[in-house]
């Protein structure tokens, strides 16, 4: 059984069919687990960290807390109780409590990210710590570093040619599940694949990200009674990921979606952060003066995502029929919780179920 991706699609797909008797080997492009699941523990000073991607879990994300249980993996919550947010979505500036932040992101994008404050929480430690758990169980069944170019299939077996090193190989298997994003599957060979499902894999737009980070000397904006959380106009949210961190270094960062997210990706690296210095600075105060050195991610710009996340929809991908012989599919963008971990976790989960169906151990 041939997995390609060890994002948390592809992870808990090899994590759950090993549990069930499989042989399984994944094929991942880049060095290390877990895709748009990203903890950014560099440039930072202090071992402080932010997130790239996933941050935030919902209470009734049943999947992801199912597995953050089952790896013992410690919450906290996601926002602080303490000090004051800030609106600039009403027309000026507002000190509000939290509830305040959420309610904004409620109105702008609906419950899914909005709600109670306390109904969100954070792996203690960095999200990333959750592929790390289902990497540690998978051990050397991930080959990393193996971009997948082709993938083929006859009544035999499937064969799938990745590069390592540069060279072309070649592993066959009974089945293939692939949770490569639609973004680099439609630079894949896949000769004999149905035209509707080809056509869908290269129409499928990916949403634009773009994070900016700012670490600074100290938390000043704490004086003046605030925490680091902001929703600007646009709209941009502003976390302050370091709040549950100690100190007396932080990080502010911005998070800018579709709309935004194009214009911040256009500027070059030093630009993103002189614009967004000068945006936080104009919203705490001291943000100037306690800077210390700033990063960015912009999620279409990475090489192996090429995007943030993208709504397909398995039953419009599928079309009544969910594989195309040994090849099987899974990753957010074919679930009903796109751009959330849940997402990649359910939509693997059922494709877990139908190649445990089809397969004898
Ligand atoms: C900015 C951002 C914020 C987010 N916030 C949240 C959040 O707060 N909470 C939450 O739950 N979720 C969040 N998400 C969503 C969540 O991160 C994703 O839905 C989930 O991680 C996707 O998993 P996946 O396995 O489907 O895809 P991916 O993580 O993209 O995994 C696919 C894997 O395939 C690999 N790959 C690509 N091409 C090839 C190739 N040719 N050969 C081999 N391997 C290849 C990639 O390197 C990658 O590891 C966020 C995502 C982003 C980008």
């Amino acid at each position: 059984m041939l997995i390609l991706g060890a994002g948390m699609a592809g992870l808990v797909a090899g994590y759950e069919l090993m549990k069930l008797g499989h042989d399984v080997t994944i094929l991942e492009a880049r060095p290390r687990p877990g895709g748009r699941v990203h903890t950014l523990r560099e440039p930072f000073s202090d071992g402080l960290f932010a997130e790239a991607g996933a941050a935030r879990i919902p209470d009734d994300h049943d999947l992801t807390h199912k597995y953050v249980k089952e790896f013992a993996l410690p919450l906290e919550p996601f926002y602080p109780s303490r000090l004051h947010a800030l609106r600039f979505d009403r027309g000026g500036r507002e000190e509000v409590p939290i509830d305040g932040f959420t309610s904004a992101m409620e109105g702008h994008f609906g419950y899914d990210l909005g709600g109670n404050p306390e109904r969100w929480q954070k792996i203690k430690g960095g999200t990333d710590l959750l592929p790390k758990a289902f990497a540690d169980r998978l051990g050397n069944k991930i080959q990393y570093g193996s971009p997948v170019v082709r993938i083929e299939q006859d009544e035999k077996e499937a064969r799938v040619v990745f590069l390592n090193a540069a060279r072309r190989q070649t592993m066959t298997a009974d089945n293939v599940l692939c949770t490569i994003p639609f973004s680099l599957l439609r630079d894949v060979e896949i000769p004999g694949l149905s035209s509707q499902k080809r056509d869908i894999i290269k129409n499928t737009r990916y949403d634009a990200v773009a994070r900016v980070y700012l670490q600074t000397r100290d938390r000043n904006w704490e004086e003046r009674g605030l925490n680091g959380f902001a929703f600007a106009n646009g709209p941009i949210e502003i976390w302050q990921p370091t709040w549950s961190q100690p100190g007396p270094r932080g990080i502010l960062m911005t998070y800018a979606r579709p709309g935004e997210a194009e214009k911040i990706t256009k500027l070059k690296e030093n630009e993103r952060v002189s614009t967004t210095l000068k945006q936080l600075d104009g919203m705490f105060g001291g943000v100037r003066e306690s800077f210390e050195r700033g990063s960015t991610k912009c999620w279409t710009e990475d090489e192996w995502s090429r995007g943030a996340w993208a709504f397909v929809g398995f039953d419009k991908f599928a079309l009544g029929i969910a594989r195309e012989g040994r090849l099987h599919f899974a990753g957010e963008h074919l679930s009903q919780w796109p751009s959330w971990m849940q997402g990649a976790l359910s939509s693997s989960l059922r494709a877990v179920k139908e190649i445990n169906e089809l397969v004898k151990v």
